[in-house]
């Protein structure tokens, strides 16, 4: 839906789209001169014609390229005249409606809109068959004005993929008729349409004089802004370095807010690899809102005019996590739909929908804060979400930007964590355990498909003859046993579409599985492990060992080693996108791994502050290799004690695994029992988490001991004498395995050898995160300590920042 200029001949426009014997329309005509709103035959009726309760059971439904198919073997059975995919537009009062209609046949005189779905059209829920038709009549009633038709056949056309089989319902309409409902359909609509462009203007023209909230930038925080606004104005892609300390979410989110109106940008997402950032983006967005506030505080013109909105996890915006979603399990679901657009107007009246406005609008109007936030999406401004919405296979943003054309132009924070957040997202894995425990919970129907399938994975294991093997491909027989299981289990729900259960869980884990194992090529690997025990040969992950501890299993696993193939064509979609973060370099890393587009901008933004007020140090006598660490660990502790000794204060020291930290820290506080210590644990939760942080108090002395690329080596803010230094033992590298050996060797198959893309480059990002903790005010001065001789080596220092000055210890 977007807001269009009226051009000066705007109502001659408006008459001449309407053929002068076409049947008398119920739509008033605008004003010469009045603006004019566009909106998709889709958005349209969704908004008008959508009833009654969620229900996000699963039902049977054909993927997007399943619907395409459908529709193209629909097409070719009706003969060679017949019309597909005809452009319609009208206009109604102020609204310009407009949308593709599926088919025409000319024989039968029969507009048609072709459903691809997945089992018996009666499974699907009277509201959405009630929806279909309204999107019908309105194509109809399109349809009928531009080729003046009296009246005319409409068919839903239910199209199984399964069986493709059609069953259609067809029902013949008057021009008037159909006119009658489009109008009515309309005029429910157009005063959400009329504040709708009323808030685009306020919020646009607030934009323009939208101030910067500090008194003035910081150093290099003008370039970055810079930067973003230049990448935005250009449409293009910005990898953005910029150290910590100069206030890159308000220097990032302030020139895109400015070029909203200048570049007619509908949207902006501003998404976090990690929940913490999202805090940061609201705080200064809050500050942002206040920008124009002046003496009060309370938010100025441009705040009031944009709408903020917090994409909560479901977790947190469900009420009632013992409940399933649909209206007659859950209290917030049902009648959803009926009372969705009084939620809806007192929300966008409010403007900030953090997660608590969010919670208190929905329980006011008696509906689900989580699926509220969902439909808010449409009517925000400003997004502020996790990198899953936009770059997920199933990825909320990249749904709706597709489907409604939206201009989006994003930010995305911590960047340096997005190739790995993607990987995950592009990655499955099989156990022959849970198949097992599927094929005797399932019914007997599923239960021999899943039998064959357990067999074919036990073959695959045993041919493989190792704990750990990558294998070429997926062998023909597994993806065969595989697609049958899948099948049986999409026939079973299809025929059981109300289930709820682990055997549902399983089923969605399975189809993921089966769509990763299909898109198989060189940008993931295909490999086999079996799990004897904990400890035991072969446990490539000692996460999955202990998951295990009961006895063995075996796992198939799709793992994704360079994203770029899944998100090109997302990248090339947006608007404008900068990635940022204090650790991109070398910029190629992004840019070839995740498929940015070549002509991507690269800066890197010089720090805030001095080099002196980080003093950075090699310690040259120090080897943290496995196999020297025992010799070394003496060594390495008088390193931290002589340091505490000289400038006593609050350190943090960083060590590879919980065992090294564990051991070093073992070691300081026999020999130095006065120098106070706290380690981090396994698995701490957010309680024990803050609880590690508060001890870093003002003026304080102690060594808070934490795992590097851990929770407490990024994101984590401790200015002025909370912290004074930091000491990091080892480069940070991956543990040696198998599995790494191989997607090294991919890597290098697929970017060329030496690029350090499996260990160097992601070691030394997590290396530069950790000592971005010492500096985090222009004010601040400190201490790093880089524990190992190889921080000497050319190839380490290239991917250290520029700046550092590194001194030597003898
Ligand atoms: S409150 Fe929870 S159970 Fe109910 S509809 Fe929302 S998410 Fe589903």
């Amino acid at each position: 839906m977007s807001l269009e200029s009226p051009p000066a001949d705007e109502a001659a426009d408006c008459s001449g789209a309407t053929p002068p014997d076409a049947p008398a329309q119920a739509c008033p005509e605008p004003a010469v001169g009045t603006w004019r709103y566009a909106v998709s035959v889709r958005e349209l009726c969704e908004f008008t014609a959508k009833r009654g309760s969620l229900d996000r059971r699963f039902t049977p439904s054909a993927t997007a390229l399943e619907g395409l198919m459908g529709q193209g073997v629909v097409a070719q059975r009706r003969g060679a005249d017949y019309e597909t995919e005809i452009a319609l537009e009208a206009t109604c009062g102020p609204l310009r409606v407009r949308g593709r209609a599926d088919g025409f046949d000319p024989r039968r005189r029969c507009l048609e809109e072709i459903k691809t779905i997945r089992g018996q059209p009666d499974d699907i829920p009277p509201n959405r068959r009630q929806l279909h038709w309204a999107q019908l009549q309105t194509y109809g009633a399109l349809f009928c004005r531009v080729r003046k038709l009296p009246e005319i056949a409409l068919a839903l056309v239910y199209f199984d993929v399964a069986s493709q089989s059609e069953h259609e319902l067809r029902q013949l309409y008057g021009a008037e008729e159909l006119e009658q409902l489009f109008a009515e359909r309309c005029a429910a609509f157009v005063d959400w349409a009329l504040q709708e462009a009323a808030h685009r203007t306020a919020r646009d023209a607030a934009l323009q004089t939208l101030v910067f909230p500090e008194p003035s930038f910081r150093a290099g925080q003008r370039d970055l802004a810079e930067a973003v606004y230049r990448s935005a104005a250009q449409g293009r892609c910005l990898v953005a370095q910029a150290p910590t300390g100069i206030g890159k979410t308000v220097g990032t989110l302030f020139p895109l807010l400015k070029a909203v109106p200048v570049h007619g940008i509908d949207k902006i997402a501003y998404l976090t690899c990690k929940g913490t950032g999202r805090i940061t983006a609201l705080e200064a967005l809050g500050n942002l809102r206040a920008g124009t506030a002046g003496a009060t505080g309370a938010a100025g013109p441009a705040g009031r005019s944009l709408r903020v909105l917090t994409l909560v996890p479901k977790d947190e915006g469900c009420e009632h996590p013992d409940k399933a979603c649909h209206g007659e399990a859950c209290p917030l679901a049902a009648g959803f739909y009926d009372r969705l657009p009084g939620a809806r107007r007192e929300a966008v009246t409010l403007g900030w929908l953090d997660a608590a406005a969010q919670r208190d609008v929905a329980l006011r109007h008696g509906i689900c804060p989580y699926y509220l936030g969902q439909e808010l999406v449409r009517w925000a401004d400003v997004l502020v979400g996790d990198v899953h919405h936009l770059f997920d296979a199933n990825g909320l943003l990249w749904g709706l930007m597709q489907a409604l054309d939206w201009k989006l132009a994003v930010l995305v924070d911590e960047a340096h964590n997005l190739v790995e957040r993607a990987r995950r997202m592009y990655s499955a894995e099989l156990r022959i355990g849970q198949v097992r425990a599927a094929a005797q919970a399932a019914p007997a129907a599923v239960r021999g498909a899943l039998d064959a399938l357990t067999q074919a994975a036990e073959e695959l294991v045993l041919d493989t003859a190792a704990p750990y093997a990558v294998l070429p491909a997926a062998p023909d027989t597994f993806v065969q046993a595989l697609q049958t299981a899948a099948g049986a289990m999409s026939e079973h729900f299809n025929q059981h579409p109300l289930s709820v259960g682990s055997l549902l869980e399983f089923h969605f884990d399975l189809q993921r599985f089966l769509k990763l194992v299909e898109a198989l090529s060189d940008h993931s690997l295909f490999d086999v492990q079996t799990f004897l025990g904990p400890g035991s040969p072969g446990t490539v992950a000692d996460a999955h060992a202990a998951d295990h501890a009961g006895g063995s299993d075996a796992a198939l696993c799709v793992r994704n080693v360079a994203p770029a193939c899944f998100l090109r064509q997302r990248f090339k979609a947006l608007h404008s996108v900068t990635l940022f973060s204090a650790t991109l370099a070398p910029p190629e890393y992004a840019i070839r791994l995740l498929g940015l587009p070549e002509d991507c901008a690269w800066i890197d933004v010089p720090p805030a502050f001095p080099a002196e007020h980080l003093s950075v140090r090699v310690a040259d006598g120090i080897s943290t290799r496995f196999a020297h660490r025992d010799r070394s660990l003496e060594r390495l502790v008088a390193v931290i004690a002589e340091q505490f000794d000289q400038a006593p204060g609050n350190y943090l020291a960083f060590f590879s695994s919980f065992d090294y930290l564990d051991k070093a820290a073992g070691r300081l506080a026999a020999q130095r029992p006065d120098i106070p210590q706290w380690r981090q644990a396994r698995r701490m939760g957010a309680g024990a988490r803050a609880e590690f942080l508060s001890r870093f108090r003002p003026q304080g002395q102690g060594i808070g001991f934490a795992v590097l690329g851990g929770v407490f080596a990024e994101g984590v803010d401790l200015p002025g004498s909370l912290l004074i230094g930091a000491f990091i033992a080892t480069l940070g590298l991956p543990p040696v395995s198998v599995t790494q050996d191989h997607m090294q060797q991919r890597l290098d198959q697929l970017f060329g050898p030496g690029q350090g893309y499996a260990d160097l480059v992601p070691a030394m990002q997590r290396v530069v995160q950790a000592a971005g903790r010492v500096l985090r005010t222009p004010e601040d001065r400190g201490c790093l300590w880089l524990l190992d001789d190889r921080y000497r080596r050319p190839e380490v220092t290239a991917l250290l920042p520029g700046w550092w000055q590194l001194g030597r210890r003898a």
